[in-house]
């Protein structure tokens, strides 16, 4: 789970982390500051970079940046809310972060002395793991910071660094991040940007935080399956796919790919295909791209009879003008096939490959 950078920000400053004063901003006309003076005001979208691609503005007339910032699109995000905060007088840029080291199995503290929009330029940052209990002493951490090229003084940086442990491990991250962590003209040490991502499998120990986990942004077609609780994912494909049981639907899509075609979606259905067949079948068709369909069943405990009925008379019903192939196998295989004889007058595919070879081969222009 991916967090934007305000709310890393709160977590941070609940570990004592120093940030700037900051309000979060959804509605231009709505907007009370509790400062004057010059502000950054910040998209707050779920993708870094936000720098280089006009999503931070440090100006003097807040409302102005809010209007051009809300409502605009970042990459692939759009911006519905804003980050406005008392403009920090940067002396020096570091970068901090605490990831963890999956090779190892600990967390590691990363620093590089230039941090900032351009850290990847860098040497890259010096790495030091860390225990998953113990709180790391000050004074190794300061160690550390030194060797690494931190600035003087390093004693608040090392401070900050330490709580930067105890807000990683206190909130199940995967990595939490500061770039950059800066030194203000007069001292001050501040975390002016942040991300934070934690484990998905600590949802229910951080059910505060998971409630603000940032969604990676979905298409049209992809919030109108969510509706029906399909699970859809839209790609850039012809060939459009539906199979029962995620492993299926993938070695479908892979097939697709093996033979030249590209899928236009993920979409996999079970033992609901008799009730949900006609909106899945809506949501692949409402897709323009699509030139031809796969319908791939393997039946086990959904039998294919139930799944094949339930998307036959979902074609009947829409009557699409796409072809369609179907490789049917397993439980309740010859009445399955039996109905796509009888009711759509075609043969199903003897093997998936043949099915699918079939679906790449009208899916071309
Ligand atoms: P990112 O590009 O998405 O990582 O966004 P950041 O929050 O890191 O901001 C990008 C850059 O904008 C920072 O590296 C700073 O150089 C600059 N910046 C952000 N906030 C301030 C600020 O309050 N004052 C100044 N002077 N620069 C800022
Ligand atoms: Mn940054």
């Amino acid at each position: 789970m991916d967090f934007v950078e305000h709310v890393a920000k709160e977590v941070m400053a609940g570990y004592g982390i120093p940030v700037p004063a900051g309000v979060v901003v959804d509605d231009a006309d709505a907007m009370d500051l509790p400062f004057d003076g010059p502000v950054a005001v910040k998209a707050q979208v779920p993708a870094g970079g936000r720098g280089k691609a006009g999503g931070v503005v440090l100006t003097d007339d807040a409302e102005g940046a809010v209007r051009q910032l809300l409502g605009s699109t970042l990459g692939d995000h759009s911006v519905d809310r804003v980050l406005v905060e008392e403009q920090v007088d940067i002396a020096t840029e570091l970068y901090l972060s605490i990831v963890v080291d999956g090779s190892v199995g600990a967390p590691m503290l990363m620093f590089s002395p230039s941090g900032g929009v351009e850290v990847e330029s860098g040497d890259g940052p010096s790495t030091l793991h860390l225990s998953v209990t113990d709180r790391p002493a000050v004074e190794e951490l300061a160690e550390f910071l030194a060797d690494a090229g931190c600035p003087e003084p390093v004693a608040p940086i090392a401070e900050v660094a330490r709580l930067l442990y105890d807000a990683f491990t206190g909130a199940d991250a995967e990595m939490l991040e500061v770039n950059p962590l800066v030194v203000t003209g007069d001292g001050r040490v501040l975390a002016v940007d942040g991300k934070l991502s934690i484990d998905d499998s600590a949802a229910d120990r951080q059910a505060d935080l998971a409630a603000r986990a940032s969604h990676a942004p979905v298409t049209g077609l992809e919030a109108q399956a969510a509706e029906h609780g399909l699970r859809f994912i839209h790609l850039d494909g012809d060939v459009g796919v539906l199979a029962n049981g995620a492993g299926l639907t993938m070695t479908t899509m892979d097939a697709v790919v093996h033979h030249g075609g590209r899928p236009a979606n993920f979409l996999e259905i079970g033992g609901d295909a008799y009730t949900l067949a006609v909106p899945a079948l809506e949501v692949v068709l409402a897709n323009p791209e699509v030139r031809s369909l796969v319908v791939n069943f393997c039946g086990a405990f959904a039998r294919c009879d139930v799944m094949t009925g339930g998307v036959v008379e979902a074609w009947k019903a829409l009557q699409p003008d796409i072809p369609v192939f179907f490789s049917i196998h397993g439980t309740g295989m010859d009445e399955a096939r039996e109905i796509v004889r009888t009711e759509l007058g075609m043969e199903p595919y003897e093997s998936m490959d043949d099915a699918v070879l079939a679906a790449v081969e009208a899916a071309r222009p």
